[in-house]
C-alpha cells in the first residue's frame, strides 16, 4: 500500500490512480483542505476533520436520483467566521479517485433544515461528482434553522437568518470546489459545478443563481419554497377559510372532493390514466358544485405519535359532500384575497389535496376542529413575532387582511435574505449558467402557480423589448420549467400513481451543461403503481400536454395558460 505520504507530495496524474482508501485519510483529507485565500473571512478548524470511507453502499428509494451502489470519502470539518464566535460544519463526499468525473454537487434541505441528511449528498457519487451539505451553523446537521431563531423572545438572530437565506450554502460550494480540486490534484481541469434540491432545498438552488452568477453551471430546482413572505403565510390561508366561514370539514368530505376533482378532471387532458396532466383545464371546465351530496366514508383511525405532534384517534367518517364543504373549498382554490376582494395570492391546483385544510377531531365535543397548519404558524409566530414557539397561541381575530399585513411584514423584514425572486438573472444567464426549475402540478405545499409566476418575471424582466414567444424562446436556451403532470410536492403523487417523475435530472443537466444536449421534453419515470418504470416525457412550459390519438403532444393553448397568471393587486409594489 502506497503511504500518504507519497500521496502528499504528488501531482494530479498520481491522485487520480489512488484508491479511495489512499486519499480518504484525515492527513490526506487535511493536506489538501482549501486554503485560507479561496474565501476572505472564514478559518477552517482543521484539527475538526474527519475523514471516513464506505464501500458498496446501496443508495435506493430516491425520488431525485436513480438506484445505485456507491463508494465514498466522507470527510467533515468545521470552519467559522472571523469575528464571529460561530462554527458551521460541512460534510463532502468524496468518490473515488478512479471514479471522479471533475464533477461537484451542492445540495440543500426542506421546510426548515439546510441539508437533506445523506439522502440527497448521495446523489453526486454515480456521477463521478463529489457532493458537499452544510449544516448552517445550527449546531449540528440535525439542527434545523428554528433551533437557533429567535436567540430570545424579541431578539432575532440575523446571522442565522443570512446563513439559512443563501450564505451557508455559498460557502460549503466555494470551499467544497476548491478543496474537491486539491483533493483530486485537479487545479488545472474545469470543474463542472452543480446543484440540485426541491422545496426549501429548491428555493436555496435560486438564492445562489440569483447572487453568484458563476458559481454554477447547472442548477436543478424543484418546487421551490420562494417568494417566502407569501409562501409560509399561504399555509395558514386554508384555515383562516374555515374560521371565515366557520365550517371545519372533516378530512374525509374534503378528500372526496378531491377524488371527485380528480376523477373528473382526468380525462380532459385527453387521457385517462388517473392523472391530472391539465390542472388548467380542470380550472376551466370543472365546477366543483357537481360533488354536492357525492356520499364519503373513511374508517376510524387510532392515535399516533410517530411523526410530529401526537394525531388523536378520529372516529368512522360518513357522510355527503355538503354546500359548506364545497364553499371551504372553492374559497380556498380561488387563493387569498382581502376584504376589498383584491388578490393577495394564489393557492394549489385544482385535483391536489387539501394539506393545508386539515382538521383536528375533539373527542370531548365529538366535532372537527381547527388544527394549525405547522410551516404557516411557526413562520408568524417564530419569524415575525419573534417568539420561541412552533404555533400561534390563538388564530382567533385573524382575518384575510390580517393575513396580508403578515405577508408585508414578512417582505420588509426578509426581503434580501429569504424572499428570493430576484428577477434579473443576467450575470448568471452571461456566465453561461442552465437553469432546470421543475414544480409538481398537483403539490399541495408550495402552489404550482409559484413558479409559473416567478418564470414569468424573470421573461419578462430579461426580454422586455421581445414577443411572448420570442422571449420564452430566449429564456429557454438557459432556463426552462417543467410541470411534473400529477406529481405532489418534491415527489410522486400516491393519488395519481401513473403520473411521472423527474427521477435523472442531474444526467439531464450534465448532457446539458457538458455535452449541449438540450432537453426538449424532460425525461421523467413512473416510480410507482402498476406502470412502475415506465419512461413518460414531460412538456415544456409554456406548451401543455395533450394526447391525441394516445400520443402526448405539447400544444399551445392561450386560455389554459392565462389561468396561470394571477394579478396580485392587493400589492402596489411589484411581486415577482
Ligand atoms: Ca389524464
Amino acid at each position: 500500500m502506497r503511504s500518504a505520504a507519497w500521496l502528499l507530495t504528488s501531482g494530479a496524474a498520481f491522485a487520480s490512480a489512488a484508491s479511495l482508501a489512499d486519499v480518504c485519510t484525515s492527513s490526506y483529507a487535511k493536506a489538501h483542505l482549501p486554503t485560507t485565500a479561496s474565501y476572505e473571512g472564514i478559518t477552517i478548524d482543521k484539527s475538526s476533520l474527519t475523514a471516513q470511507a464506505f464501500y458498496n453502499e446501496p443508495f435506493t428509494g430516491s425520488v431525485m436520483y436513480p438506484n445505485a451502489t456507491i463508494s465514498y470519502c466522507n470527510v467533515t470539518f468545521a470552519y467559522s467566521h472571523n469575528g464571529l464566535n460561530d462554527q458551521v460544519l460541512v460534510t463532502y463526499w468524496l468518490p473515488s479517485p478512479s471514479e471522479f468525473q471533475d464533477r461537484f454537487l451542492a445540495t440543500g434541505g426542506g421546510g426548515l433544515a439546510i441539508n437533506s441528511g445523506n439522502s440527497s449528498v448521495a446523489g453526486g457519487i454515480p456521477y463521478g461528482a463529489a457532493a458537499g451539505l452544510t449544516d448552517g451553523g445550527f449546531g449540528s446537521f440535525s439542527n434545523s434553522w428554528d433551533t437557533v431563531f429567535p436567540l430570545a423572545n424579541g431578539t432575532a438572530n440575523w446571522p442565522a437568518v443570512y446563513n439559512f437565506g443563501y450564505q451557508s450554502i455559498h460557502e460549503m460550494t466555494v470551499l467544497g470546489q476548491a478543496f474537491t480540486k486539491s483533493f483530486y490534484g485537479t487545479n488545472s481541469t474545469k470543474l463542472f459545478s452543480y446543484y440540485q434540491g426541491c422545496s426549501e432545498g429548491g428555493r436555496e438552488g435560486w438564492s445562489q443563481v440569483q447572487r453568484f452568477a458563476d458559481q454554477f453551471d447547472g442548477v436543478i430546482t424543484g418546487a421551490p419554497a420562494f417568494r417566502y413572505a407569501f409562501q409560509q403565510v399561504q399555509h395558514l390561508y386554508s384555515n383562516i377559510v374555515e374560521q371565515t366561514l366557520n365550517y371545519y370539514p372533516p378530512p374525509c368530505e374534503l378528500a372526496e372532493i378531491v377524488n371527485l376533482t380528480i376523477a373528473a378532471c382526468d380525462p380532459l387532458d385527453g387521457k385517462t390514466d388517473g392523472v391530472v396532466a391539465r390542472s388548467d383545464l380542470c380550472k376551466l371546465h370543472f365546477n366543483i358544485n357537481s360533488t354536492l351530496g357525492k356520499p364519503y366514508s373513511c374508517a376510524a383511525s387510532s392515535a399516533t405519535s410517530m411523526m410530529g405532534p401526537p394525531a388523536p384517534a378520529s372516529p368512522a367518517q360518513n357522510g355527503t359532500v355538503s354546500a359548506k364543504g364545497i364553499e371551504v373549498a372553492a374559497t380556498i382554490l380561488h387563493g387569498l384575497r382581502n376584504s376589498q376582494g383584491q388578490q393577495v395570492y394564489f393557492n394549489y391546483q385544482p385535483g391536489a389535496t387539501f394539506a393545508d385544510a386539515q382538521t383536528e377531531y375533539d373527542a370531548t365535543t365529538d366535532s372537527w376542529t381547527l388544527d394549525q397548519s405547522g410551516l404557516g404558524a411557526e413562520w408568524v409566530e417564530r419569524y415575525l413575532m419573534l417568539q420561541n414557539a412552533s404555533l400561534l397561541p390563538t388564530l382567533n381575530g385573524v382575518t384575510y387582511d390580517t393575513l396580508q399585513a403578515w405577508i408585508t411584514q414578512g417582505l420588509q423584514m426578509y426581503t434580501d435574505s429569504l424572499e428570493t425572486t430576484w428577477p434579473d438573472l443576467t450575470p448568471f444567464q452571461k456566465a453561461g449558467g442552465k437553469v432546470l426549475h421543475y414544480h409538481g402540478e398537483s403539490d399541495n405545499s408550495i402552489p404550482t402557480a409559484s413558479s409559473v409566476r416567478y418564470h414569468e418575471s424573470v421573461r419578462k424582466v430579461m426580454y422586455p423589448d421581445m414577443s411572448y414567444n420570442a422571449s420564452n424562446a430566449a429564456l429557454n436556451e438557459w432556463y426552462r420549467l417543467y410541470l411534473i403532470p400529477g406529481a405532489a410536492h418534491c415527489g410522486p403523487n400516491p393519488l395519481q400513481p401513473n403520473g411521472p417523475f423527474p427521477q435523472t435530472n442531474l444526467q439531464v443537466m450534465i448532457d446539458w451543461v457538458e455535452k449541449g444536449v438540450e432537453p426538449t421534453t424532460l425525461n421523467a419515470t413512473v416510480l410507482q403503481g402498476e406502470h412502475l418504470g415506465q419512461n413518460q416525457q414531460v412538456c415544456q412550459w409554456p406548451l401543455r400536454p395533450l394526447y391525441v390519438g394516445g400520443e402526448m403532444q405539447c400544444v399551445y393553448d392561450q386560455a389554459s395558460i392565462d389561468t396561470w397568471h394571477y394579478d396580485l393587486d392587493a400589492f402596489k409594489v411589484p411581486i415577482y
